[in-house]
């Protein structure tokens, strides 16, 4: 914290679950500023009297943020000095904050980060999937079709692909992503991360869907789901979404081998290959 604070905006992360993770530098922040920016006052104020920070609270959220950011920045060009924390973990990451952020890059004004809790780098973290490059989709569409659609946007991305999703549509997208991903492609399921119950299912698509259905706490609590990218060589290996799309359609129609057969004359996939899939696809359905 510099001697002197005025006109700095703090971006402070705060825990994610776990109240150890407040690092000792964003208390100090938070203790030296002249007031505090967050989506809910009733919801951060006991979390900062239990570490004696005693502010001036004001709400930013996602309805007005718009309009009042160009006023705390007001404040700021006065003198003062002001942090923005979210209800939980980094602020604008899936949180208020962004037009804050530019408007006071705009201003010139010193916009300073206090990193820390991050659920999507917690849950890349400790995932075993590559976390050198890595692309970040926030929450899915709400809809199956606009999921699908995005899912199959993104099914040949070589990179980590990580997710937000809530409790009650976690089964939902798994079950779009056992659709749309090739079943040995690795998932992983981040749940209530640095809480008591926190747990990480790493398997293949093609087992997701089961295991959190035979485990009725896997829809309880907050989600990071993660998928394995596809590199150079599983794509060669495996069916590429749309191949395994219409794989999909002819095996409601017809046989293993007839479904394999055709899918592999219409698409030009290795028969082989479609055969192999095919073969999956239908033990997956009994
Ligand atoms: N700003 C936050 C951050 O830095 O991670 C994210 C806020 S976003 C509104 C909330 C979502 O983040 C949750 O619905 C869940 O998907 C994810 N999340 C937050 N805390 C989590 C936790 N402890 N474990 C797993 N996921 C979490």
């Amino acid at each position: 914290m510099p001697e002197n604070p005025k006109g700095i905006l703090y971006l402070v992360a705060t825990p994610i679950g776990n109240q150890a993770d407040f690092s000792f530098r964003a208390v100090a922040v938070l203790q030296g500023v002249d007031f505090i920016a967050c989506e809910d006052t009733r919801h951060s104020r006991p979390l900062l009297e239990r570490y004696g920070i005693i502010k001036p609270l004001t709400a930013l959220h996602e309805h007005n943020e718009d309009t009042a950011s160009s006023k705390l920045l007001d404040r700021l060009e006065q003198g003062e000095s002001m942090a923005l924390i979210s209800d939980a973990g980094t602020p604008l990451i899936n949180d208020p904050g962004f037009p804050l952020v530019r408007l006071a890059t705009e201003r010139g004004l010193r916009v300073v980060p206090v990193p820390g809790a991050c659920a999507l780098v917690a849950a890349l973290s400790a995932s075993g999937l590559p976390a050198a490059r890595f692309a970040f989709e926030g929450f899915p569409p709400r809809t199956s079709s606009a999921r699908r659609a995005l899912l199959e946007s993104l099914a040949d991305d070589a990179r980590t692909l990580i997710f937000y999703e809530s409790s009650h549509r976690v089964l939902d997208f798994l079950k779009d992503i056992a659709q749309v991903f090739p079943p040995q492609r690795q998932v992983v399921v981040a749940r209530e991360l640095t809480k008591l119950h926190e747990t990480i299912l790493r398997c293949k698509v093609s087992a997701a869907v089961s295991y959190v259905e035979a485990d009725p706490n896997m829809e309880k609590g907050e989600f990071v789901v993660l998928l394995e990218g596809a590199s150079a060589q599983k794509t060669k290996e495996e069916l590429t979404s749309e191949q395994g799309r219409v794989l999909a359609l002819l095996l409601e129609e017809c046989s293993v081998k007839t479904a394999a057969a055709l899918t592999a004359k219409i698409t030009g996939a290795r028969k082989e290959l479609a055969y192999q899939a095919a073969l999956r696809m239908a033990d997956k359905k009994n």
